[in-house]
Parts: structure tokens; sequence; C-alpha cells
């Protein structure tokens, strides 16, 4: 890897790229390079701003309540601001608790493309990306429940990116995009009583068979990419390696690690070493967690699941609230996760290809 840094006269402009070995191995895709040249400058944006993002979520917000409604017209009118079209996916679900109004939030980019981009027949044919996350909260008869790490500071991370876009995009060309991108945040993750298949990810669940009944496969064809970001926030947040074997999937794990190591070499992360993205064996793939993915999955689309193992060690108690984050693993993650967008806008070969193309 290389980086190369410029410093223009005394602005505090930097800009990289990156170059990667290439190596190829059987049925992986390795990136040859990130192919985007980034402004460093542009990846940075303090806590605070972060945390502007993200309190309006950190409230109690069970699916069918009145808190749930209150943080999904902040998630609409926030996508709304930030130049992104905007639907939504209702819907009614019987859970354990009787029949709960929901509605998924779907916002595309660039504004102007629809909820099934590729279907409209007077659209410009692209692929899409799409990057998920669930707003609900669970249920805790006996305390409130805040969700800090799941999935509010998920959700905040999107709204972050989407900003990012709206702040910093030079892609005004709009003809020369070479995918969409989907921000999908899903109500109706969480289980009401005990996870089982009936009693959860109610939102993934709808959206998946919605597409299906109306677009069938061609509509799950055309995802790129199914990035869901889940548990995000706390301590010790490694990211595993799902599915290394599947080529989209392991690619964009890798060009993870390698945003994550540009990072670390323009001293940019409060990490010292390597941390989050490091399971290039895919140990990972001998976890199965179950999550809004699984729809998609079951679908054939690649799948990138950042959700860290082990789980937080607030997961579903009172302690998972915005006080108990940890900022510099927040930080970090804001920027990988920023410039991983722009590789997505930018990078062709996050395409699914054939094992035997030569990168
Ligand atoms: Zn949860």
């Amino acid at each position: 890897m290389n980086a190369s840094f410029r410093l223009f006269s005394n602005i505090f402009l930097l800009y990289f790229t990156t170059s990667v070995g290439v190596k190829c191995q059987r049925n992986t895709v390795v990136p040859k390079k990130l192919s985007n040249s980034v402004k460093i400058s542009s990846l940075t944006s303090s806590y605070n701003d972060f945390l502007d993002l993200l309190n309006p979520i950190a409230i109690e917000r069970v699916s069918g309540s009145s808190g749930n409604v209150q943080v999904r017209n902040y998630l609409v009118s926030k996508m709304k601001n930030f130049g992104w079209n905007v639907e939504l996916d209702s819907f009614n679900a019987n859970t354990p608790y009787g029949v709960k109004s929901m509605s998924n939030v779907i916002a595309t980019y660039p504004i102007g493309k629809s909820f099934y981009a590729n279907s409209n027949a007077n659209s410009k044919v692209l692929n899409r990306v799409v990057f998920a996350c669930h707003y609900d909260s669970k249920y805790f008869a006996n305390f409130k429940f805040i969700a800090a790490t799941d999935s509010a500071v998920p959700c905040a991370m999107l709204l972050d990116m989407a900003k990012f876009l709206s702040e910093n995009s030079n892609i005004k060309d709009f003809n020369k995009l070479i995918r969409h991108i989907q921000f999908v945040f899903f109500d109706g993750e969480e289980a009401f009583k005990e996870w089982t298949s009936t009693d959860s990810i109610y939102g993934s669940r709808n959206y998946a068979n919605k597409l299906s009944n109306k677009y069938g496969q061609k509509s799950f064809d055309s995802i790129d990419l199914f990035v869901l970001l889940d548990l995000i926030g706390g301590d010790n947040t490694k990211f595993p390696n799902y599915f290394p074997n599947v080529p989209t999937s392991n690619n964009a794990y890798k060009i993870l690690n390698k945003i994550e190591k540009a990072l670390l070499g323009a001293k940019l992360l409060s990490r010292q070493s390597q941390f989050y993205f490091t399971d290039l064996q895919g140990n990972g793939q001998f976890y199965g967690v179950e999550d809004d993915h699984k729809p998609f999955l079951r679908k054939n689309v690649p799948i990138l699941h950042l959700i860290p193992s082990p789980f937080p060690s607030v997961w579903h108690n009172q302690r998972d609230t915005v006080d108990n984050l940890f900022p510099n693993n927040i930080q970090d993650l804001r920027m990988i996760m920023k410039y991983f967008l722009m590789e997505i806008l930018n990078n062709k070969e996050m395409k699914p290809v054939k094992a035997e193309d030569e990168f």
C-alpha cells in the first residue's frame, strides 16, 4: 500500500490515494486499488456533530409507539434535507401483542430515483448498493430501553454519510454515476417476545416480499451489495468477515480493511493498530447471526454484515445509552464508512465478477 500526501500552502487539504498489492485467490476478488481520491479533511467532523444527528434517535422507539413515529419522521426529514428521494414502505404486522403499524424508510440517491429505481422503464437502469439498519428499539416491560448501539448509532451513521455526500459530493453529473445508493431504515427488527422466524425482522421481511411480489428476482439481482449495520458504538468493535466465499461480500470486506489501513497510515484513527476489519481469513463465516439481511441473503444478494463479534457488553440491557458509547470507535468508524461510501460510488469492481476475472 502506498499513501501519498500533498499539503497545499497553509490549508490542510489532504488528499491521498492508495493502491494495494494484487492477490488473486480462488473464488475471491481482491481489489487492486482503492479507486477513489478522497479529500481527507472532508472525512473528519466532531463527535458533537455526530451527537446532533444521534440524539433525536436515542429515545425509546418500540414499533407501533409514538416514539417510533417521531424517530421515523426525523429520519424522513433529515434524508429529504440531504437531498434524497424518500419513500415509506408502510404495512401492518401481526405481532404477539396484536397488529402494529410499521413503516420502513427508503431513501434513494440521487433524488428523482424511485424506491424501485431499477423497475422504472423511464429511469436509467443502474444497479444499487443498499445500506441498512433498524430504527426500532426492543420492548422491555421493566425499563426504558434507549438502544444506543442497537441501532441508534448505525442510523446516525447513515445520516452522517448522507450529510457528507450532500456537503462534499462532486458527483453533480448523475449520468456518470455507476450505481444508485439506497439507505433503508427498517422498522420492526426486534422481537416483541422471544426471537422467532415470525416474531422478528418484520420490516425487512415485508420489504423483501414486496420487491419479490412486484418485481421478482431481478429486483434482488440489481442489488450489487447489501450492507447491514448493527450494534455499533460499543467497546471492542471487531467485525468478522461473515461471507468470505461470496466474492462481492469478501471484496467489500477487503476494501474496508484497506481503508482502515490507509486511515491508520494517515494517523487519523484513534487506534494505533489495525483492529476493526482484520478477519481476512473469513473466520466469521462460522458464526450465524440472525438479522435484517436474512430475507436478502435468501435471494442471493451479496451481504456485508457490519455487526461486531462479540456483541457490545451493553447489548439488550439498560446500559445501552448514549453516555456509555465509545466516541473514539464511533469517530473512527464514521471516517471509514464515509470513505467506503465514496468507494461504492466510484469503484466499479464492487460489481460481482466471475472468479476467473483478473484484477
Ligand atoms: Zn437488538
